[in-house]
Parts: C-alpha cells; sequence; structure tokens
C-alpha cells in the first residue's frame, strides 16, 4: 500500500466498523478500569471465556481500590478458568500502585500509565485508544496479520525487526480523530475476515489497499520448537481433616495457588492408581499420575484443607477439575 493511501485505509476501518462493529461490554465503556480488565483478560483468553467472567469480575472488583483491598488468594480464586495467573497479580499489583500512587485515580497520561506494574506497549496503546481516544498505536496478532498482508511483507511477524516495522506502521496509520473506533476495527477485521486460515477477502473493506496475492502463505513466523513431554506424579489423600493440599511457593508459576501434593514416580509406583491427566501448558503437553495413598508426614507447604473451604481455595483449573470429579464421586 502507497503512503498516500494511508487516510483511505484506516477511513475505510472507521467506517466498517461503526456499521459492522461487534458489541462486547468493554466497548460500552470509556472507563479505563474496566477496559484494562479486559484488555488482560483477553491477553491470553478467548473472547468466548472473557465475555463469561468479565461482567462477574467487574461486579466483584468495580474499581481499582475494591482489587488493591483483596487479599491476593481471593484475586487468584476469581481468577480461576482464566488461566495465566501472573496477570491477575499485575493486575492486582497495578490496582495496588493507582490506590497508593494516584490516590485511586487512573492515570490518563503515556508516561504515567507506563509505569504501572504489567503494563507493557499494547495496554497502553489501548488504554490511551479506547479510554482517553488518544491516537495511539496498537499492534497484536490480528493487527500483524493484517499488515503482513494488506504491505505483502514477508518479514517474520514475531522477529525483532517485524515488530518494529509494525509499530512504525500502526502509529502512522492509526486513525487521528476516531483511534478508539480504528484500532477496534484492525483488530476485529484479522479476527472476522483476514483470519489465521482463508481469509475472506471478498467482504474485507480494504480489499482495494492490500496488496498480497497469496494471503494464506502470511504471515510468516519464526519456527517455534516443538512441544516437549513432561510427566508428574501426584497424591490424594483425604482425610477427615480435609485433602492435602500442597501450597506453592513465590516465584512459581502458580505463586500462592495450592495444587495436589507432588512426589517422585519411585515414591507412589506402588500405590493405587487412580487416573492419569493430560492437558497442556505453554509448551509443555503434561501427563499427571494420580495415585491415592496417606502421607505420613506432610511437607512444610502441604496442609489438610478442609472440605467446606475448597470452594475458596485457588487453584489451577487441572486441580480444580480432579478435586471436582473425585469429591464428587465420593459424594455418591
Ligand atoms: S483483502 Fe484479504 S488478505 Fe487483504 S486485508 Fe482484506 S481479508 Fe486480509
Amino acid at each position: 500500500m502507497k503512503v498516500e493511501h494511508y487516510k483511505a485505509f484506516s477511513q475505510a476501518l472507521v467506517d466498517w466498523f461503526l456499521a459492522n462493529g461487534r458489541d462486547y461490554p468493554w466497548r460500552r465503556t470509556t472507563n479505563p478500569w474496566a477496559i484494562l480488565v479486559s484488555e488482560i483478560m483477553l491477553q491470553q483468553t478467548t473472547i468466548p471465556t472473557v465475555l463469561a467472567r468479565y461482567e462477574a469480575w467487574m461486579n466483584q472488583f468495580p474499581t481499582p481500590a475494591h482489587l488493591a483491598e483483596a487479599d491476593e488468594e481471593t484475586a487468584l480464586r476469581s481468577w480461576e478458568g482464566l488461566g495465566y495467573y501472573r496477570r491477575v497479580r499485575s493486575l492486582r499489583a497495578a490496582a495496588i500502585a493507582i490506590c497508593e500512587k494516584h490516590a485511586g485515580v487512573f492515570p490518563c497520561d503515556e508516561t504515567t500509565i507506563r509505569t504501572l506494574p504489567g503494563i507493557g506497549d499494547y495496554t497502553t496503546g489501548a488504554l490511551l485508544s479506547f479510554a482517553y481516544n488518544h491516537p495511539a498505536p496498537l499492534v497484536d496478532a490480528n493487527v500483524s496479520r493484517v499488515f503482513a498482508r494488506v504491505f505483502n511483507d514477508a518479514t517474520p511477524i514475531d522477529s525483532p525487526a517485524g515488530r518494529r516495522k509494525h509499530w512504525e506502521l500502526a502509529a502512522k496509520l492509526v486513525h487521528p480523530t476516531n483511534p478508539r473506533a480504528y484500532n477496534s476495527a484492525i483488530m476485529e477485521l484479522g479476527q472476522t475476515l483476514c483470519t489465521t486460515g482463508g481469509p475472506t477477502c471478498l467482504l474485507c473493506p480494504v480489499r482495494e489497499f492490500c496488496t498480497t496475492t497469496e494471503p494464506e502463505k502470511l504471515p510468516v513466523k519464526l519456527l517455534k520448537k516443538e512441544a516437549s513431554a513432561i510427566e508428574h506424579w501426584d497424591i490424594w489423600h483425604l482425610s477427615p481433616q480435609g485433602l492435602l493440599m500442597e501450597k506453592q511457593p513465590d516465584g512459581k508459576r502458580h505463586e500462592g495457588m495450592y495444587r495436589l501434593p507432588r512426589r517422585e514416580q519411585n515414591e507412589v509406583s506402588k500405590l493405587p492408581h487412580m487416573c492419569d491427566q493430560k492437558y497442556s501448558v505453554t509448551r509443555y503437553k503434561v501427563t499427571r499420575h494420580l495415585h491415592r495413598g496417606n502421607v505420613a508426614s506432610p511437607k512444610n507447604n502441604e496442609r489438610f484443607i478442609p472440605l467446606s473451604e475448597l470452594h475458596s481455595t485457588p487453584m489451577a483449573s487441572p486441580d480444580r477439575k480432579l478435586v471436582k470429579r473425585f469429591l464428587d464421586d465420593s459424594e455418591q
């Protein structure tokens, strides 16, 4: 696409979005806190999953102060099902910073927004454009895919050169008076028409500007490492005091959350086998072998949690599923 067409490209996207844009709760507000929550949730979770959880979360934590005042276990428990718990810790840290350093008022200038914990380039662009209608650039995987095709560019989108190029393009193309609609539009184009499989070019509002003849071959990405297989051996110890659970220490991926206690394979191999659970985490394919057994001496970070407290105990989805499955089974 030629530089002289940039303005028309941005306007075509805005016009298309104003007529066809999807209605989401976070698009009905300019409240920066509500927008930050939606953006953090949407970073690694699908729109349908976020839609199912967003309004309940906003009812529980309608302002930064509500989240800042909640303890970490409550925040983690409320985030269950959304995954990638590092995000809720960052969100809570941002809420605390807003309360402690800005008297509970969400900052509106780029420099201050960037000082909040967990806020990077993308989230800064989203906050500035969606909350304040400030012409700030924004690039995510959808925007990169559209750029790679519109500009027929085979630079890997996840390479430093690809990222730099797309952020520069985003800054040049962002609509000067309606950046809120423009940034939503280009992401929505990538989600709905310019998709990863075969794009629907016939319906595309910017097809006259698009220079690729083989959109299916774009974008190009760097080669990814293959997923690694890992195995774990865990114990199910249910006693009159409750279910034995292990609290994850600081610095671990699920810091502050609970899981079924983990042991070496030779410590559990003679115990009755209950089930195998398989799931994927980032680039790992996990197989978890669960055995029933009595732990004579729980470790320092292990404790029996009464069954009545398990529902409010934060744990990742794989553990929640096992707890639900075997406690439901034992109640039948
Ligand atoms: S014309 Fe096709 S490939 Fe080009 S931006 Fe539109 S949907 Fe994507």
